[in-house]
C-alpha cells in the first residue's frame, strides 16, 4: 500500500473509492519509475552535449585561428605579416603578401594581382 491508503487506514471507505486509490498509487509509482528513467537519460544526454560542446568549440578555435595553406607543409597555419607593393612597378604592380607557417616556422610569400 502507499502513503494515502496509509493515512487512510481506519478511515471509513467504500471498496469503490480504496480501489481508485490503490490505481492512483500505482499509477504515481509509474510515473516515479518513468521520471527515473528520464532523469538517467538525461544525464547521458548533458554529459554527450558537453562533449559536442567542447568538440565543437575546438573546431570554432581551429577556424578562427585557421590561415592560409602552408606550400611547405600543406596546413592552414600561414599567418600574414606583411603586404608590401611590389619590388619591382611599386603600387602599379601586384602586392605580394608575405607569411609565416606557424605549424613548420618556414616563411613564404604569395603575389595578389592587382585589380
Ligand atoms: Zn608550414
Amino acid at each position: 500500500m502507499g502513503v494515502i491508503t496509509d493515512i487512510l487506514t481506519g478511515v471509513p471507505l467504500n471498496a469503490v473509492l480504496r480501489e481508485r486509490l490503490v490505481d492512483k498509487e500505482s499509477y504515481i509509482a509509474a510515473l516515479e519509475t518513468e521520471n527515473a528513467a528520464l532523469k538517467a537519460k538525461i544525464a547521458v544526454l548533458e554529459a554527450e552535449n558537453a562533449d559536442f560542446r567542447a568538440k565543437f568549440q575546438k573546431i570554432e578555435s581551429n577556424k578562427a585561428v585557421h590561415g592560409d595553406i602552408c606550400p611547405y607543409c600543406q596546413q592552414p597555419k600561414g599567418k600574414l605579416f606583411d603586404i608590401r607593393p611590389d619590388e619591382h612597378f611599386g603600387v602599379f604592380g601586384d602586392k605580394v603578401r608575405y607569411y609565416k607557417c606557424e605549424n613548420c616556422g618556414k616563411e613564404y610569400d604569395e603575389r595578389q594581382r592587382c585589380q
